[in-house]
């Protein structure tokens, strides 16, 4: 069994990053920025700052604003500054993982922050640990930082590339030394980076780096544009410079960052995120139409398709359930007998709006069916009089392997049951997903730019996938699933 595979698998799902450079509030500025991205990952986070001579690092479990107190961000100076904040749902949450990566090898010092998966990251690990390799974490960023070690170019740049051309999958990467920010983008551009500007105390414009443009608006920072995908933006005192790492692929953005991942006050792949959502539940309207009094969201994750299919069905949109926004990490459930809250901890029904009423349920995806399931049943509980669940894109039936934590194809209830059998088990009246045309729609994408893998099961990248089975006797199994060539 490649246990390797298996936290690679889950040690980048689903990651923020931010970078500055030029200012000398540099690990303030990180700080904000990782606030504003806190969304994309909150099992730990870490900033490393330049002083010009020396790199220091600072990593913890949780979330930015426990970790990064006053007296922490007082012991990362310096005018430039990489920070990242990751998610995991892999049982070992070890601070190990936690990013940026600080090595000291023959091209110096260097920090790596990663947002993105590796697809061969595992072949990589075995031919690195034969050759002598000694790998100090389970994440497939480990993998980046030995091969630029073992580049011969003779910069930074040079071997950074040796080392990109050499992994396949998404990456979007910041890279910090001690005078040098690059950020970096995969060829086919699967997570989104963008690059902005603000002005520094010191009259010079600083350079800034974010997953998302929410950040920037935090800091009052100006969106310049995109990191292209197949691009390696190198910062320094001299200026920026975009350096061609690799040859052009086909476009491949993620369109899960539209349907669910992203703020939606981003601009995500150059198109705003509250655009596509609200299309997507226009869509989701003119395909699914049904006789309702209300539209209801399921929060957050589903007000802007709510409000687009409210829009377009002329049914009126109400906040039927409303969500409580304090729930810990550290939640400690009470005695046996008032346990097992589920989603009732985080979401309850307004019984005053939705009894009587025939309601329009409306969410961004279906996972396990779990949570719709509970709250199909709530409604009812409330006296709700019909359920509709509508769900604003196509049913998710394969795993991502480029960034987004999705569970095995097991447990993905659409991999295996039709949408009537999906409605069966929610116990709605009845259930549509937005048709994948519709979703391509929303976005936008005329091209054929963005990976809807999840939807598919058409991987890009060409690459045997390799796909943790659950085997009853053996326990876990690896297999390879699919072969899939590039398109
Ligand atoms: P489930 O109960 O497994 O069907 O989960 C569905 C819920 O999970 C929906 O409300 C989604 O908004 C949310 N969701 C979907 N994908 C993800 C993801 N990758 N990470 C976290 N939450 C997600």
């Amino acid at each position: 069994m490649n246990t390797d595979y298996i936290s690679d698998d889950h040690f980048h799902d689903e990651c923020g990053v931010f970078g500055v450079f030029g200012h000398p509030e540099a690990a303030n500025l990180t700080y904000l920025g990782l606030y504003a991205l806190q969304h994309r990952g909150q099992e730990s986070a870490g900033i490393v700052s330049s002083d010009g001579h020396d790199l220091n690092v600072h990593r913890a479990m949780g979330e930015v604003e426990e970790i990064f107190i006053p007296s922490v961000l007082l012991k990362l100076p310096g005018h430039s500054a990489i920070g990242h904040t990751r998610y995991s749902t892999a049982g070992d949450k070890a601070i190990l993982n936690a990013q940026p990566i600080m090595i000291d090898c023959n091209k110096g010092k260097i920090a790596v922050g990663h947002n993105g998966n590796l697809t061969n990251a595992a072949d990589w690990r075995r031919k690195l640990e034969h050759r002598g390799s000694i790998f100090q974490t389970n994440s497939d960023t480990e993998v980046i930082v030995h091969l630029i070690a073992r580049s011969q170019a003779r910069n930074l740049s040079g071997a950074l590339g040796d080392a990109l051309n050499q992994v396949e999958g998404a990456y979007s990467l910041l890279v910090l030394t001690h005078d040098e920010l690059y950020a970096v983008r995969d060829p086919r551009g699967f997570r989104p980076l963008v690059l902005g500007k603000l002005p520094s105390p010191d009259g010079q414009d600083a350079w800034v780096v974010a997953s998302e443009t929410c950040a920037f608006d935090l800091l009052d920072a100006t969106y310049v544009r995109e990191v292209e995908p197949g691009e390696m933006v190198r910062i320094s005192r001299s200026g920026i410079e975009s350096i061609r790492f690799s040859p052009p692929k086909p476009h491949q953005y993620c369109i899960f960052e539209h349907v669910y991942f992203s703020r939606p006050d981003s601009i995500i792949f150059g198109r705003s995120v509250t655009h596509s959502r609200e299309m997507l539940g226009r869509l989701l309207a003119q395909e699914h139409p049904v006789e309702a009094d209300m539209v209801v969201p399921i929060p957050d994750s589903g007000v802007p398709a709510a409000i687009g299919y409210s829009l377009e069905s002329k049914i009126p949109f109400r906040m039927g359930l409303i969500r409580n926004h304090y729930i810990g990490r550290t939640f400690i459930e009470p005695s046996q007998a008032i346990r097992n809250f589920g989603v009732k901890l985080k979401l309850n029904p307004v019984r005053e709006l939705v009894a009587g009423q025939r309601v329009v349920l409306v969410d961004d995806s279906i996972v396990r069916g779990t949570t719709s399931r509970k709250l199909v049943r709530m409604m009812r509980d409330a006296g709700a009089k019909e359920v509709h669940m509508r769900i604003s894109c196509p049913p998710t039936i394969s795993p991502c392997y480029y960034g987004v934590d999705t569970p095995t194809r097991e447990e993905l209830i659409a991999s295996s049951n039709s949408p009537e059998q999906i409605r069966q088990y929610l116990g709605a009246d009845s259930l549509g997903y937005l048709s994948l045309d519709g979703l391509k729609r929303s976005v936008n994408d005329t091209q054929g730019k963005f990976c809807t893998s999840c939807y598919t099961g058409n991987y890009p990248t060409d690459l045997v996938q390799l796909e943790v089975r659950e085997s009853s006797s053996n326990g876990k199994t690896i297999e390879p699933v699919t072969v899939v060539h590039e398109t």
